[in-house]
């Protein structure tokens, strides 16, 4: 009679069922056999834990960078219509319908983030002076200052505080400036 062998749990070869070790996980050839086997699901336990950490964070900052760009979207409208009646804030072409007309961060929003809602900040300006120019940040300083004086434009270059936004916050930047584009109008 040929005798029935079980296979191990955890070095999956096979032995009389007799010598072996049986467990509420299966049957194990040796005690140490199913240390390694547990030891090893554990490892893949926390593999998918930090996997699915991972996964969580890379979302939660998905839609944070969504936020952002909705709320620059909302405070970039609302500087246009602040400026509506205004020249480029670079060179002082008039206003009119002819030409794209953009908000311009004097620092900009990749170097400078933590001014990227800061209203002293940005301007309307021609598509042409933001695009080509890169912003043409000498003669927006000039203007700048006569606009909202040397004081306030030191104190924004010096001010380096970064700042980091919840979703909460962001929402209300957005709805805030939602408001402010809808008095306007
Ligand atoms: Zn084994
Ligand atoms: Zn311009």
């Amino acid at each position: 009679m040929a005798t029935a062998t079980r296979k191990c749990c955890g070095c999956k070869d096979r032995f009389k069922p007799e010598t072996m070790i049986k467990l509420p996980v299966g049957y194990f050839c040796l005690l140490q056999c199913s240390i390694d086997y547990a030891t090893r699901a554990q490892k893949r336990a926390r593999e998918r834990q930090a996997k699915t950490k991972l996964k969580a964070d890379k979302e939660r900052i998905k839609t944070c960078s969504q936020y952002i760009k909705d709320a620059q979207t909302w405070f970039n409208k609302f500087i246009r219509l602040r400026d509506k009646d205004l020249p480029c804030i670079c060179c002082d072409r008039p206003n009119t319908n002819d030409i794209q007309w953009h908000a311009g961060h004097f620092l900009t929003t990749g170097a400078r983030p933590e001014h990227r809602f800061n209203e002293n900040n940005c301007h309307k300006q021609t598509s042409y002076c933001n695009n080509h120019l890169s912003g043409n940040v000498a003669e927006y300083r000039k203007r700048l200052i006569i606009k909202i004086g040397l004081q306030a434009v030191e104190e924004m270059e010096r001010d380096h505080k970064p700042k980091k936004y919840t979703i909460d916050e962001l929402k209300v930047i957005i709805q805030d400036y939602k408001d402010k584009c809808k008095l306007i109008k």
